[in-house]
């Protein structure tokens, strides 16, 4: 008789139900059935999933869980929901869902490859077409490398740390110097100066780059700037660009400042967290020319290549640039015979890391190259036609042409009507949208990640727009 806890077959029977239970989910959802967010007190929700006396008691058996699931996916975000156009979180592909639920069983954590042969083969396959696609594969004779990190942050630290050891190779030892600074536009992601102050440069050191008004890089100007940093002897640790921004989905031009920093040997460190995913599609990707300057990339599967949550990769041109972003010894993992490129943990913040590779492995197992390519281009087609409907309508502004999938606009008032407006939206639950500040004004803001998000949802997200707008200046007379 076996003397585990739980039994296989509770793995199987609650996994069946989980299954049945979450695709009526995704099924509803699509249907456009319920709203794709329902905001509700915190505590509340800890109370109603009677969540304090069950982990107290413990005690849960299938007839308790399939209820409690009931329960839980009904005030979860729903982003499978036509609605659902707030932030760049994929809707997963069923083949990296299912590809955690394997995960889960398995729990193969990564770092060295004892620890899981097969995920690790699986990131190798996943590193090796991302730098492909970037063209900094074997075969395209630049031996780059890269590694797949819980996340754009994380990923973009560990880009930055690379480019520290380059440009302060005493730094792991020693420090980074003082007086090093990192040029990057405005408009990066929040994660770029958190970077820069968890490496202890202090945010200070981070100095934008000159931009126009919607926040992408003036390419003559900010190759100037580059310029002018390195006579005036700064010690310039990286230069980043965005590809694209996450408030507009804007490309920064990579060819005027690309070419700065190879004639100073400065580092250039692209984010591409949400728009790296335009390199696969032979009709997008020419908003990343230029990335062959770069040294640096990050790339999010988990926004646009149909990914769960976390799935990110840091790619590096030149392969030991890299392993130099972390030069430090652990004696109990990493031993004499480890070989490169086979154990990650050199490669990575974490120890233990989730096999994330498997994910984008299997959804790209069933999608091909041509597939992804067709998914990325579905999102940018809705959105070009979602601009159209909003430009055509009276009372609404659109920012500017997108280039990605995101798109800002406004209704006819000010910045607090808007900012009302979205909360009036997240209220009503039938549209979960974000906001954005560009251009000195504050925009609503979607991120078509939905193929399932057509025309007849814009005209319907805008028709609650205007409701909610007459329903407050009403409220206000
Ligand atoms: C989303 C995003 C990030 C952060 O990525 P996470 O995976 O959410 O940590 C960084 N940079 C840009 C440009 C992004 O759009």
């Amino acid at each position: 008789m076996s003397t585990h806890e739980w039994s296989v077959d509770e793995l199987r029977r609650w996994g069946t139900t989980a299954l049945q239970a979450l695709g009526d989910f995704v099924e509803g959802s699509r249907r456009g059935e319920g709203r794709p967010v329902k905001l509700r007190d915190i505590e509340v929700l800890v109370d109603e999933l009677d969540l304090t006396r069950r982990l107290r008691e413990g005690g849960l058996d299938h007839a308790g869980f399939t209820a409690f699931l009931d329960r839980f996916l009904a005030g979860a975000t729903s982003l499978h929901h036509p609605g659902y156009m707030c932030h760049q979180v994929a809707v997963p592909h069923f083949a990296a869902s299912i590809a955690d639920l394997v995960s889960g069983v398995l729990n193969n954590g990564m770092s060295v490859y004892e620890m899981g042969p097969t995920a690790s083969a699986c990131e190798r396959a996943v590193i090796q077409w991302m730098l492909g696609k970037v063209g900094w594969d074997d075969a395209a004779g630049s031996g780059g490398a890269g590694v797949l990190t819980h996340g754009g942050s994380l990923a973009n630290l560990t880009a930055l740390l690379a480019a520290r050891a380059r440009a302060f190779p005493q730094a792991w030892e020693q420090g980074t110097p003082p007086e090093a600074v990192v040029l990057a536009p405005p408009a990066s992601h929040y994660s770029i100066s958190r970077a820069v102050a968890i490496m202890g440069l202090g945010t200070a050191a981070l100095q934008p780059l000159p931009v126009d008004r919607l926040g992408r890089l003036r390419p003559d100007e900010a190759a100037q700037a580059i310029e002018r940093a390195v006579h005036e002897g700064r010690a310039v640790m990286a230069v980043c660009a965005n590809a694209c921004a996450t408030a507009t989905g804007l490309y920064d031009d990579l060819t005027a400042v690309g070419a700065a920093c190879r004639a100073h040997d400065l580092w250039l460190h692209v984010d591409a967290a949400h728009g790296g995913s335009a390199l696969v599609s032979p009709r997008e990707r020419h908003h990343l020319a230029g990335l062959e300057h770069a040294d640096s990339l990050v790339w999010d599967a988990h926004k646009l290549l149909q990914t769960s949550t976390l799935c990110a990769g840091v790619l590096t041109r030149r392969r030991g640039d890299l392993s130099a972003a972390f030069r430090q010894q652990a004696s109990y993992v990493m031993d004499e015979n480890q070989r490169i490129g086979v154990d990650v943990m050199e490669h990575q913040v974490e120890c233990t890391k989730a096999p994330l590779g498997l994910k984008l492995a299997l959804v790209l197992s069933v999608t091909g190259d041509a597939g992804m390519a067709r998914h990325l281009e579905t999102l940018v087609d809705l959105t070009r036609r979602a601009q159209g409907r909003i430009a055509a309508r009276p009372g609404f502004e659109v920012l500017c042409d997108p280039e990605s999938n995101i798109l800002c606009f406004r209704h006819a008032g000010d910045d607090a009507h808007n900012s009302q407006l979205r909360q009036a939206l997240l209220a009503d639950g039938r549209f979960h949208l974000s906001q954005a500040d560009v251009d000195g004004h504050r925009w609503l803001r979607i991120t078509l990640m939905n193929p399932g998000t057509d025309e007849a949802v814009i005209d319907a997200l805008l028709d609650t727009i205007e409701t909610l707008a007459a329903g407050s200046s009403a409220a206000e007379a």
